[in-house]
């Protein structure tokens, strides 16, 4: 080999180094598994942080933001981070069936490693509210689906209810397993940035996402004592915003139909983090999620709805940033799980019935 080519390839090594083993294996030594956990994986985790050029301009004053692309995990979400956790978990307490209530993107990842695992899954989604891309893998992954005709809040409480009475595990982010997956996500910021970001910008549901990135961020600054910890920043939808508003919203309603409930489960959790992290609740409009998903794809970053509530309220808060921030936001999921959205959204020039002809085309382009 050429000496050329040796520094190439160990540069090229040094880069990709050993094949990602997934999250719990990277991260053992942080999480609660032994010698005697089944490690279910999809090798889920070490997704990118992306430099968004764009949105770092339109914050100004020398602020970097930064992209922290969970929509490229195995099944499309973070979700999949908490769910190897809680499958493995489930297995090796000798589970034989888990089940979840969703908006969609838990029941994809439960199903998916749940049928990895050889469990059963069951999962109940509130009728006519799950974005077809997260239906299709539900369907796909072998879980049996049971379609309520009423809100992911009733969902909830009835799973929950049957897991107390029946050999059922529960994997919603009640789950503690979950939150102890979801929080690998912090450790991988900061092993990117080589710091804590000043700012994290996430959407909430149930809240259970900004709980374990918390737990993350507080567990890494044990270690490293001179690490700083980010003002947690959470947003939800006007429709939905149950934690900014400090209620419960009986009928939620938003296009972000992944953040769309009224009760969120780790309601006490999430006040801790917000007062310990000096951070805000606000809410953003469905325009202004718009808005925000369009300004990512339009950089490549095609982002469910829900994910596009973290950049939104970014937007919002552009006067109280602090000059030279670094800050993250979270996309919880990918754009592909809800078409109909990016389909009825879009500023695209769609020229449709054109005859396939030479001549005709090029008039078009302007030829
Ligand atoms: C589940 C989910 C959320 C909300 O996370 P919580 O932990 O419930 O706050 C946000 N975005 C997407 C895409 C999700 O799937």
């Amino acid at each position: 080999m050429l000496l050329l080519d040796k520094i190439k390839n160990k540069f090229r090594l040094k880069y990709r180094k050993k094949r990602w083993p997934g999250l719990i294996n990277a991260y053992k030594q942080h999480l609660p598994v032994s010698s005697k956990t089944p490690i279910i994986t999809l090798n889920e985790g070490n997704t990118p942080l992306i430099l968004s050029e764009s949105l770092s301009k339109l914050i100004g004053n020398g602020t970097s933001v930064y992209l922290k692309y969970d929509g490229l995990n195995p099944t499309g979400s973070f979700k999949d981070r908490g769910m190897t956790m809680a499958i493995s978990k489930a297995k090796e307490e000798g589970s034989e069936a888990v089940i979840c209530a969703s908006t969609g993107n838990t029941s994809a990842a439960a199903a998916a490693y749940a049928s990895r695992g050889g469990l059963k899954s069951y999962v109940l989604i509130p009728d006519g509210f799950v974005a077809q891309g997260k239906l299709a893998q539900a369907l796909m992954y072998g879980a049996e689906i049971i379609s309520i005709k009423g809100n992911f809040d009733r969902a909830l409480e009835i799973v929950r209810e049957l897991s107390s009475k029946y050999p059922i595990d529960l994997v919603n982010s009640v789950n503690p397993y979950r939150i102890q997956g979801q929080k690998t996500a912090a450790f991988e910021i900061i092993d990117d940035l080589g710091k804590s970001p000043d700012w994290l910008c996430i959407p909430m549901g149930n809240a259970g996402n900004i709980t374990a990135y918390w737990l993350g961020f507080n567990e890494y600054k044990k270690l490293k004592k001179n690490l700083k910890l980010p003002l947690m920043m959470g947003f939800q939808s006007e429709g939905s915003a149950p934690l900014v508003k400090n209620i419960v919203v009986k009928n939620p309603e938003t296009i972000a139909t992944a953040i769309r409930i009224g009760n969120p489960v780790n309601r006490e959790k999430a006040k801790i983090v917000k007062k310990e992290s000096k951070g805000d609740f606000q809410s953003v409009t469905d325009e202004e999620i718009i808005y925000a998903y369009k300004i990512l794809a339009n950089e490549g970053v095609f982002c469910e709805p829900a994910s596009a509530a973290s950049v939104a309220g970014l937007i919002k808060n552009k006067n109280r940033i602090q000059k030279e921030s670094t800050i993250v936001c979270v996309l919880t999921g990918n754009g592909l799980k809800d078409p109909d959205c990016a389909i009825k959204n879009n500023d695209a020039i769609f020229r449709k019935n054109i005859e396939p002809s030479l001549k005709d085309i090029s008039t078009i382009l302007g030829y």
